[in-house]
């Protein structure tokens, strides 16, 4: 029986109120007993709460009676906003069979809303579409216009488009009506053949990986021998049922359900978002559409700020990716920094959530590089006729020597940004300067303008967003994926300190950056570097050329005085032994010492 199930997400640009609202249901059905409650109760985690973003979705079942006939089984999946969580995004609506498209009447529609209702159409949703925040002052006129945009843009006429208040609750007992009555029920084969799609997954230590699934066709039992396609791993469920939003079991999950089942699988690869389950006796079934692994696009190297820490530094990153499907890590070595990892992140926001996160829950303040994205070596090929060999290239200190090497390529973005016409002039330049392309520009409202754009995925992980940000006084919206790969005109950048090279802080550059980025460092690392006693050269260097230099000066120290017979033999060898210890230590101090800070600083100033 699948005709009271409505299984639906909410979807909005940031801070449009998708959470909040999330709330109100939940006292709506009283799914969540008033003394429980605190407010964004769907989102848990501590760094959701203070950051007020959702990064991981929280589905939860409600009970609903209808104001006309009887008693529904609403399954509600919160969404995150970020573009970062795309794929989690893309995988809840994978679940479900309707959207409630949200939109803050004080912004109006952004790049968010656009992108999510993008992906929305193309899992065949209904969607349903509603105006929040009406409590605030706003413009009628705007209101208007918005209701009408909003229409045309999912089919609808404006008066379907509701208006509501997430935070007062106006108009919020209407929209849950509605979405009832308009989301169709689940489609599927009840006594088919089991297929259920794992949207999400967490863990438990003693439950093994929790799959949460959507049940397409036939049902899950408890104890039942379940089958994953992706990764072929076969286990018996230990525990099946649904989100209150707590774990509760219920012995079942029917077609259309969605629930949790408790694999008792230890290792989390083994259940992948966008796998499908079915029975392990049964083989033949096909699996369900869609299944992506996620691609990391952001790389960087994480070193522990002290070599005993290493060990900690790994626990917590297995803990994490626990449940954190999407993060990614390898060890790496590195000369100055010893050992450590390279991480692959969705984008920065993931990253700096991971950071974040270690420091809270272990105590770590690893040393960060600069993130980097993923480029591609096209090498020579010493046989005409050869295809050209590709390798993928995640660290500068990896790439080939340029005799090997043809060319470089790197990933671009495709994107859209929405902004208000008169900061237009500004976003354009900052565009260009990142090595961008503008492409079309199209009226949203009276006040807003679409823009399309593509950009080296590189220029745009850095610090895009901040800037698109502060040319338009925070008014941008901003939504981008990956596209396709170019060639670009791309070096390699070194740093050296003392003669040496500090591979940490080597890079790939645009060529036409190379010497504005090479001298940035070389002046930051003057400034925060601690002082020698013997003077310090610091250089950036690109293919073997020195393009910049800058000279630390030395420490001003009493040296005693051998001016006047400055032949002194003794004197000078143990002033020299004296420099060389001194080179010694700043070797060391990278080795031993090295502080966090100065990698941040030096990062931070060269974004
Ligand atoms: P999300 O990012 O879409 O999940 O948005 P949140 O639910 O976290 O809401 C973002 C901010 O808008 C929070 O400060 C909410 O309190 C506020 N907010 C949400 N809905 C309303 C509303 O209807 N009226 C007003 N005045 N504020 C709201
Ligand atoms: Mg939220």
């Amino acid at each position: 029986m699948t005709e009271k199930i409505r299984n639906f997400v909410i979807t909005a640009h940031i801070d449009h109120g998708k959470s909040t609202l999330a709330d109100r249901f939940l006292e709506l059905t009283e799914t969540v007993a008033k003394r429980d409650f605190r407010s964004q109760f769907l989102d848990q985690m501590d760094l959701e709460r203070e950051r007020g973003i959702t990064i991981k979705m929280q589905p939860v079942r409600m009970d609903y009676r209808g104001k006309r006939d009887g008693n529904y089984l609403l399954n509600l999946i919160d969404t995150p906003g970020h573009v970062d969580f795309s794929y989690e995004v893309s995988r809840s609506l994978a679940a479900v069979e309707g959207a409630i498209l949200l939109v803050d009447v004080t912004q109006g529609i952004q790049a968010q809303t656009l992108a999510n209702l993008h992906l929305a159409k193309k899992q065949g949703l209904k969607i349903i579409g509603a105006v929040n925040k009406v409590d605030l002052a706003f413009d009628k006129d705007f209101l208007f216009e918005l209701k009408q945009k909003i229409a045309e843009l999912i089919g609808a006429t404006p008066e379907e488009v509701l208006e509501v208040s997430a935070k007062t609750g106006k108009g919020v007992g209407g929209l849950l009506e509605a979405a009832v009555e308009k989301i169709p029920p689940p489609q599927g084969n009840v006594s088919g053949k089991l297929r259920a799609l794992v949207f999400d997954s967490s863990y438990d230590p003693y439950k093994g990986v929790i799959a949460y699934v959507r049940v397409v066709d036939g049902k899950i039992k408890k104890n039942e021998l379940l089958k994953f396609f992706a990764t072929s791993a076969s286990t018996e469920a230990l525990e099946v049922g649904v989100f209150r939003p707590k774990l509760s079991p219920t012995g079942a999950l029917e077609t259309g359900e969605i629930g949790y089942v408790a694999t008792g699988i230890k290792d989390p690869s083994l259940v992948r978002v966008g796998d499908t389950v079915f029975s392990k006796i049964d083989e033949t079934t096909k699996p369900l559409p869609g299944y992506q692994e996620p691609q990391p696009v952001v790389f960087v190297n994480f070193y522990p700020e002290d070599s005993n820490k290493f060990e900690v530094l790994e626990v917590g990153l297995k803990k994490l990716k626990l449940n954190d499907a999407s993060l990614y890590f390898i060890k790496e070595r590195q000369e100055i920094l010893g050992q450590g990892f390279r991480l692959g992140f969705l984008g920065t926001l993931h990253l700096e959530i991971v950071k974040e996160r270690l420091r809270r829950e272990y105590e770590l303040d690893p040393v960060v590089t600069i993130p980097t994205v993923r480029y591609q070596a096209v090498l020579k090929t010493s046989l005409s006729g050869q295809a050209d060999e590709v390798v993928d290239i995640f660290s500068p200190n990896d790439l080939p020597t340029p005799d090997k090497l043809l060319e470089l390529r790197e990933p671009w973005v495709s994107g859209e940004i929405i902004v208000p016409n008169n900061y237009i002039s500004g976003v354009l330049n900052l565009i260009q300067f990142n090595r961008g392309l503008a492409g079309n520009v199209s009226n949203i409202s009276e006040k807003n303008v679409l823009l399309n754009f593509s950009m080296p995925l590189s220029e745009i992980i850095l610090d895009f967003y901040d800037k698109l940000k502060s040319v338009s006084q925070g008014y941008a919206s901003l939504s981008y994926q990956v596209s396709d790969w170019r060639k670009g005109e791309l070096v390699k950048l070194d740093i050296l300190v003392a003669g040496e090279k500090i591979e940490a802080f080597s890079r790939i550059v645009p060529k036409e950056k190379s010497y504005s980025l090479g001298k940035l460092t070389i002046e930051k690392l003057k400034e925060i570097l601690p002082r020698e006693v013997f003077a310090v050269p610091i250089q950036a260097a690109c293919g073997g050329n020195i393009i910049a230099r800058v000279t630390m000066p030395a420490l001003k120290k009493k040296l005693g005085d051998f001016g006047k017979n400055g032949g002194d033999r003794t004197r000078k060898m143990k002033l020299w032994k004296k420099q060389k210890e001194g080179k010694q230590r700043l070797a060391q101090f990278g080795k031993v010492n090295l502080p966090p800070s100065v990698f941040f600083e030096v990062f931070k100033a060269t974004k």
